[in-house]
């Protein structure tokens, strides 16, 4: 089928996210055969390194044989059954290996990141409800932070392009001091800067803390703000809070989770555990739409007790499903045999070096990395910079999506040293073409 016909009938069909239609004449969409490891095909034949893992999701390439091998097999078994009532292998030992992994030992199932929001916030409220707090009815989120965009996950999130339209229809809720090392003052260390914005919070909750169920924060990096990075301290001081003034913390690790930073979750680089933390994106290699909320016994215990209504009773008609888990587990089967954590890391120290034109580019500002993710920020860039670049680099056989002036890379932990250097000389060609020097 040619690309022109697709991409026809997408135009009159299908209503794209995050898409404004009619720009979408002029931008038209990449309209994907197939893919194999970190790379995409288009109809026509066309290649292009899949550099942001197709919105954060994959972990280990498209088409990964172990991944497709799981899925295939559960698909003989049973391919879905309702979580209410009944339950099967492939979500028990999903529950049992995210418990080893966290310490937290339960797990509440959704479908997309932003349905585990949902489901943080409403336990959250009712954990202290059913402690007689019913009046801890607000949240707390970080300046810039993206926790989803239903009504609940937008009211916690701070991005004005997604959120000021829908503002009437939203709860309000407390936005403190983002942490981001961008926004230190000349000499101020990162950690310095951490600590400060930490302060915010304790002041807020010093005011607040009698009406606040809980504070929601991206652990260490802040994704859709454009890849925000900061201290762990921040993290540390947080836990600490949150403690003192009786507010649970989520750790909202959709983005994060599954070793993009370096550990397994973003958490363990301050050594801290969250109360409740969501997972999604990554959890699944990408492949199917699965979330899931870990708490801690402390959590489960409040909702455990002869009165149904005590209960929590949310669900999805999707919760827990089986390919999906299955999915997951293969995933996690991949990380436990070839030493993912460890080979991120050198290929992430190859990236480094290959990536030093860029870095030392006249035009590029705060170069940064967190695990397996790298940021830049375009200085100068024209108004129309993120569609030109993106349009650029799928000339130089890159998928990439700038946030504004920030263009990053948040490649599928399978991408080779070859591919690397075409990712970065393919950005160096594909940003001389869109900026000027001055
Ligand atoms: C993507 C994302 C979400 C929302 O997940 P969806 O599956 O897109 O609903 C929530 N939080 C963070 C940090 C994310 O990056």
């Amino acid at each position: 089928m040619a690309q022109s016909d697709l991409i026809q009938r997408t135009q009159a069909a299908v209503w794209h996210p995050c898409t404004q239609m009619k720009q979408q004449i002029a931008t038209p969409p990449l309209a994907i055969a197939r893919g194999q490891g970190v790379w995409l095909y288009d109809v026509d034949g066309h290649a292009y390194i899949d550099a942001i893992s197709s919105w954060w999701v994959n972990l280990f390439g498209h088409a990964n044989p172990h991944i497709n091998a799981a899925i295939c097999d559960q698909l003989n078994q049973i391919e879905h059954v309702m979580l209410a009532g009944c339950t099967h292998a492939p979500v028990v030992a999903l529950s049992e290996r995210l418990a080893q992994l966290t310490g937290l030992g339960h797990a509440f199932y959704g479908s997309d990141g932003a349905s585990a929001t949902e489901i943080a916030l409403k336990m959250s409220f009712h954990y202290w409800r059913n402690h007689g707090q019913g009046g801890k009815t607000e949240f707390i989120s970080l300046k810039n932070s993206y926790h989803g965009e239903t009504l609940g996950a937008l009211s916690v999130t701070d991005v004005a392009i997604f959120k000021d339209t829908y503002a009437p229809l939203l709860r309000q809720s407390a936005q403190v001091m983002s942490p981001d090392w961008r926004l230190a003052e000349a000499g101020e260390s990162a950690e310095r800067y951490a600590l400060r914005a930490a302060q915010d919070l304790a002041d807020y909750l010093a005011r607040h803390h009698r009406q606040v169920a809980a504070v929601i924060v991206e652990p260490l990096v802040q994704g859709a703000a454009g890849m925000a990075m900061y201290h762990p301290a921040y993290l540390t001081r947080m836990r600490q809070l949150c403690d003192e003034f009786k507010v649970h913390m989520i750790a909202d690790e959709i983005a994060v989770g599954f070793g993009r930073t370096g550990t397994m979750f973003a958490c363990e680089h301050a050594a801290v555990r969250p109360d409740m933390m969501c997972l999604s994106k990554g959890i699944t290699g990408g492949y199917l739409p699965l979330s899931a909320v870990l708490v801690t016994d402390d959590i489960y215990s409040a909702f455990y007790d002869d009165s149904t209504a005590r209960g929590f009773l949310h669900s999805h008609s999707y919760t827990g499903n089986p390919l999906a888990c299955r999915a997951a587990l293969a995933t996690l089967d991949i990380f436990a045999q070839d030493q993912v954590l460890a080979a991120n890391r050198s290929k992430a120290d190859y990236l480094d070096r290959a990536a030093m034109p860029l870095r030392e580019h006249p035009l590029v500002a705060n170069f940064r990395r967190t695990g397996m993710i790298w940021a830049f920020d375009v200085v100068g860039a024209k108004p129309d910079f993120a569609r030109d670049f993106y349009l650029a680099a799928l000339e130089q056989g890159l998928l990439l999506r700038p946030i504004g002036n920030t263009v990053y890379f948040m490649p599928p932990y399978v991408i080779s040293e070859a591919e690397i250097d075409q990712l970065v000389n393919g950005s160096l060609i594909a940003l001389n073409q869109t900026t000027v020097t001055a």
